[in-house]
């Protein structure tokens, strides 16, 4: 028998690809999942395709999810993104760039495909402490979601599978992020985080995503190889 599947969420940044990296040191053969949902710039799902091909990933699905007809989100609607916000200011709500209940879809896309995998295991690059902001983004989330997933499919009902959904990512700080993932090998100069890439093709180092990404390198002690607007 040869390894285990599981479906690994991808979205291009730099979590993902340290969960996805961490699923395949699990010695599982990772299914990974992106979606092209509308999102303002669609240079984060070349990032992911190429992260899903570095990685190993035994396949990549993308879905195609209009969530641009939701709107609702400065990720996919025309409300400007947030820029040059301290890390205090971030944390103290949430923030414009929430997509509304982004991660309960993408999850639910994730379940199906597991179900349809016979798989039981799920993983997501959530991180609750260094951006608190999202609420989607919380272990109790991830709890309630299992719960609801072991529930909600045929797989679980009948006992033959035990749906877990690993967030490998839950408790550590952006730093301890980077660094794990580059124990593991990931080539962060192919991950994508900025919300809002100037014209010319640069991070704009200015939005939250950004800010984050900047500040966990410099606690890390490492160099981000993907440049940015000075
Ligand atoms: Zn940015």
């Amino acid at each position: 028998m040869g390894a285990a599947p599981a479906v690994v969420l991808l979205s291009g940044g730099l979590d993902s690809a340290t969960v996805l990296a961490i699923a395949r040191e699990e010695g599982f053969a990772t299914h990974a999942l992106s979606f092209d949902y509308g999102q303002r710039h669609d240079r984060e799902l070349d990032s992911a395709r190429r992260v899903a091909q570095a990685l190993g990933a035994a396949r990549h699905l993308v879905l195609r999810l209009d969530l641009r007809a939701i709107g609702g989100s400065a990720l996919t609607a025309d409300i400007p993104v947030p820029q040059g916000r301290t890390v205090e200011a971030m944390g103290a709500g949430i923030p414009v760039t929430y997509v509304p209940a982004r991660n309960t879809i993408f999850l639910s896309h994730a379940m199906a495909w597991a179900e349809v995998l016979e798989c039981q295991d799920i993983f997501i690059g959530v991180n609750a402490l260094d951006y608190s902001g999202y609420p989607d983004c919380r272990l109790e989330f991830i709890e309630a979601f299992e719960r609801l997933g072991n529930l909600a499919t045929r797989a679980g009902v009948e006992g033959r599978t035990r749906l877990q959904i690993h967030a490998p990512l839950i408790r550590l700080t952006k730093a301890e992020i980077i660094a794990r993932g580059a124990a593991l090998g990931v080539d962060y100069g192919l991950t994508w985080s900025c919300y809002a890439p100037r014209p010319d093709g640069l991070a704009c180092g200015r939005c939250d995503s950004c800010l984050l990404r900047a500040k966990g390198f410099r606690e890390a002690g490492l160099r981000d190889p993907v440049p940015s607007a000075p």
